[in-house]
């Protein structure tokens, strides 16, 4: 069947196995011992970091073991989807501490990707909150991972995309809350320099993101609408049921183009260009706006769309993001509106992605000449010692990833340990040099 990311590209045949629980799964990896597979969640990674010739779903380890409401812990299947987590956590007065723009992906891969939310300035990556995860290796063993108990292990895993073996259950740490409804401050950045001077200044709120039109250019480079937010304290402990709407089919290439995307990123501002002082809105309004829109993947066509996520250092932010706008808006690139956030500081895991700076998500139609423009970005973001997101990379080769990831060296020896064969290996970590390419 054919297969691929959110960003759909690329797209691979492959064959898909679903094995029904953790049994099925370890007697799958114990009798196919020639093949090398990659562990699929919920398919929300854009590129191919779940793409392989054979795939293997955790969607079915999906039962919660236990949910211990007086300690705020959760112990799952890594098939779980975070949504679900809060449907059970919220109305205890828990929530997820780390919420990615989409609460649709699984516990399993939250971890491997080690992802973070609007708040990694103040609270880190998932891997801070799980307690422990069981691990089923390539040799058919299961070890217990924590930051105490094998801890190379626990490290390497996490935001190791799935290649030291497939993560099968985990403990996480809730967090309590008196509320989820969410009081969010918006504030208009009119350049690139204000709006990080406005992140900067608000570095003690607990959540921040900005919105920015990359498509804005000249003295209005970078201007965007930071989203401040903080629990409230009206004791509103529902889960919010939306109804979701569907993109029903790909939508034609032509319909997303620089004219349409200007105008929707102008009309945006000219809806919300305006500071708002604080005002409550609903918990996934503020984490996962576009959780609305099913397979909102669709509008950019069928030939799909990156997403180029990078971060830069504190340092080097202000140039680093400057040059990197610019050049998308003299290409005449770059969609909808992109995503800016702060980082804290980095953890000790070997592939995990922030580092103390600036994070920009930009979007773009797949189309032949994008190519040569991702490049450039690669040198900028290489120049001023950032790197790329492999939750969201389906193209960055391996001397970038080698250059940027300074731990590579230290997973590859890990991973020679534990997976002497390279049975998990996915089409990025073949080109990324992590594992060789092979044939199966
Ligand atoms: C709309 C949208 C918004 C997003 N916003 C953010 C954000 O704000 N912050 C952020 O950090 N990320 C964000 N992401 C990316 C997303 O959080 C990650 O890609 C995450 O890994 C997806 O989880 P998944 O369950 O869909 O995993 P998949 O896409 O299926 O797999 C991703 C990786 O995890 C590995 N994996 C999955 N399950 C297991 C398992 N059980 N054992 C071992 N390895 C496993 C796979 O092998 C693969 O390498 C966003 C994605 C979307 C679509």
């Amino acid at each position: 069947m054919k297969i691929y990311g959110w960003g759909k590209f690329p797209t691979v045949a492959a064959e898909l196995f679903a094995p029904i629980d953790e049994t099925a799964l370890q007697e799958f990896i114990a009798e196919e011992q020639n093949r090398s597979i990659i562990c699929r969640g919920a398919g929300r990674s854009y590129g191919d970091s779940s793409l392989a010739e054979t795939i293997v779903s955790s969607r079915f380890l999906d039962s919660f073991a236990e949910f211990n409401s007086a300690d705020a812990i959760v112990d799952c299947g890594a098939g779980v989807i975070l949504g679900d987590i809060l449907k059970l956590a919220i109305p205890k007065g828990l929530f997820l501490p780390v919420l990615p723009g989409t609460k649709t992906v699984s516990v399993g891969g939250a971890i491997a990707a080690d992802i973070h939310g609007k708040n990694h300035h103040i609270d880190g990556c998932f891997s801070n909150f799980v307690i422990s995860f069981n691990l089923l290796l390539a040799s058919g063993e299961v070890i217990q991972c924590s930051q105490v108990k094998n801890t190379e292990l626990f490290r390497a895993t996490c935001g190791g995309m799935g290649l030291t073996g497939v993560i099968l259950s985990a403990r996480i740490q809730l967090e309590k809350v008196s509320s989820v409804t969410i009081n969010q401050r918006s504030l208009v950045a009119s350049d690139l320099d204000s709006c990080l001077d406005i992140l900067d200044a608000h570095n003690e709120s607990k959540y921040s993101v900005a919105w920015v039109d990359c498509l804005a250019s000249k003295r209005s480079l970078g201007r965007s609408i930071v989203y401040l937010g903080e629990h409230g304290d009206d004791d509103n402990l529902q889960v919010r049921i939306r109804r979701s709407l569907s993109v029903p089919i790909s939508t034609p290439s032509f319909l997303l183009n620089k004219y349409t995307m200007k105008a929707f990123n102008s009309s945006y501002f000219a809806i919300k260009g305006k500071n708002v002082d604080s005002r409550p809105v609903a918990y996934d309004s503020y984490f996962s706006p576009l959780d609305i829109i099913r397979n909102w993947n669709r509008l950019y066509g069928a030939k799909g769309f990156l997403q180029y996520q990078f971060v830069v250092p504190t340092e080097a932010g202000k140039a680093g993001l400057r040059e990197v706008l610019t050049e998308v808006n003299s290409a005449g690139k770059g969609s909808f509106l992109a995503v800016l956030k702060r980082f804290g500081c980095a953890n000790e895991n070997l592939l995990s992605f922030p580092i103390e700076g600036y994070t920009l998500a930009l979007d773009f139609k797949y189309e032949q000449n994008l190519m040569p423009l991702l490049s450039k970005l690669d040198k900028i973001v290489l120049a001023n010692n950032g790197r790329i997101y492999l939750a969201k990379d389906a193209r960055m080769d391996s001397a970038t990833f080698k250059a940027s990831y300074p731990k590579w060296e230290a997973f590859c020896e890990l991973k020679r340990k534990i997976d002497p064969e390279s049975r998990f290996r996915s089409l990025q970590s073949n080109r990324l040099g992590i594992t060789a390419e092979t044939t199966q």
